[in-house]
């Protein structure tokens, strides 16, 4: 087979197309009607009662930190086992990145790990914590949020790899990732390889009115046109007193800025892409499990794997990892037939940028170890069952199976 297989990859049909030409042939190029679309429609999907559609998912993070008001001294939790914007975020408020090791049957964020530090430390020590539902694999968010409450923490739920993942809670309703109903503030992503692909893209999800006009404002330079919020006096807005009367209104190109913002716009175009791919959305999941399933199977006892993503209930599978003896000659063999397999993540406490902070080797055993055998197999909605068996194949023939 000589076509290359990725590890992730987008899938653009001609209703995506039409949906970005019909915007570039209208009134809008960057915000606008697409933007409150995308937005109303990704809410429903995850269920949160707000939206808000933003450049990519790194500033979706920054956003959210902004919002909650990350400064220099706070102290933020989060794992290592993830795309280093999750923790950046926290240092771009000037605040301190603390990281927690993985359960190694999850990779995900070890709440008793949390546990144990949250309790070696005076309460207050901590501002707040960023699961990641990594893999697509959706975190238990309410027992996050027990401990949340206890200590008084925010949670920033980084949920990039799971639209349309979910967790069961105690009363054995499925929570779906980002609804809102436990982490203060969601973010997703629509970079090329995640599940709805917009070429960039972000955004963030709350049931919280007061982050929600927070973050508007945020998006766009920290300015508002809102009348009922404008701190100045009419004189001022208008730039004269001759016409102040009791009657006047602020005049209609009136703006103030209130905060220090950014631009984090999202563009129209972009924003219809998003929604004709959202769509598709469960489609592409059903497809992702299917893919999961059939790479379990052939996996399961095998005496070469160490661990994988397994059969999961709720898990969206943006990734399907697979833990392996000789990770780096597996790599290089599927590499040389034209499968790209891809390592997320190497740990973000060993990047250099955070080793500079005193983090090292030896600090996050569990994710290091995961680090020395994962490997993310093909995953993506348009795998062909040929494609899917060729990679099978070729990894069992890597191990003379
Ligand atoms: C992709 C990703 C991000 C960043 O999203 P961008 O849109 O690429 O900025 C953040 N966190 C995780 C877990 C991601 O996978």
């Amino acid at each position: 087979m000589s076509v290359n297989i990725p590890y992730g990859r987008q899938n653009i049909t001609d209703e995506d197309i039409q949906a970005v030409v019909d915007v570039l042939q209208s009134d809008y190029l960057t915000q606008g009607p697409e933007i409150f679309k995308f937005e109303k429609a990704f809410a429903d999907y995850v269920g949160s009662k707000y939206a808000v559609a933003v450049a990519n998912g790194t500033a979706a993070l920054h956003l959210c930190t902004l919002a909650l008001g990350v400064k220099e001294g706070d102290k933020v939790i989060t794992t290592p086992i993830t795309f280093a914007a999750s923790a950046n975020c926290v240092r771009y408020c000037g605040g301190e990145v603390v990281f927690a090791d993985i359960d190694p049957d999850t990779y995900l964020l070890d709440i008793n790990k949390l546990m144990t530090l949250l309790a070696s430390a005076p309460k207050g020590t901590y501002q707040g914590i960023i699961p990641v539902d990594f893999a697509g694999r959706a975190n238990d968010l309410e027992a996050f949020r027990v401990l949340a409450d206890e200590y008084d923490l925010w949670i920033i739920e980084d949920a990039c790899h799971a639209p349309g993942g979910y967790f069961t809670d105690s009363k054995i309703v499925n929570q779906n990732c980002g609804n809102g109903n436990f982490a203060d503030l969601a973010i997703f992503s629509f970079h090329p390889v995640k599940h709805i692909a917009a070429g960039e893209g972000g955004m963030i999800t709350t049931n919280d009115k007061a982050l929600y006009d927070k973050l508007l404002t945020l998006r766009t330079h920290g300015i508002t046109k809102d009348s009922s919020q404008f701190k100045n006096d009419l004189d001022l807005a208008i730039g004269s007193t001759q016409y102040s009367t009791p009657n006047t209104q602020y005049p209609l190109w009136y703006m103030e800025m209130q905060a220090l913002g950014y631009n984090y716009r999202l563009t129209d175009f972009q924003a219809a892409l998003g929604l004709s791919q959202l769509n598709r959305a469960d489609a592409g999941l059903v497809r992702r499990k299917e893919i999961a399933k059939t790479y379990f199977e052939e996996f399961q006892g095998k005496s070469f794997i160490k661990g994988q993503s397994g059969v999961v209930e709720g898990h969206a599978y943006h990734l399907y990892v697979i833990e392996v003896e000789d990770r780096l000659g597996l790599y290089n063999f599927l590499r040389s037939k034209n499968i790209f397999a891809q390592i997320h993540y190497i740990p973000c406490h060993l990047m250099p940028y955070y080793k500079q902070y005193g983090w090292n080797e030896g600090d996050m055993p569990f994710a290091e170890k995961y680090y020395s055998q994962c490997l993310s197999l093909p995953m993506y909605p348009t795998l062909a069952d040929s494609e899917l068996g060729f990679v099978i194949d070729t990894i069992l023939s890597f191990y003379e199976i």
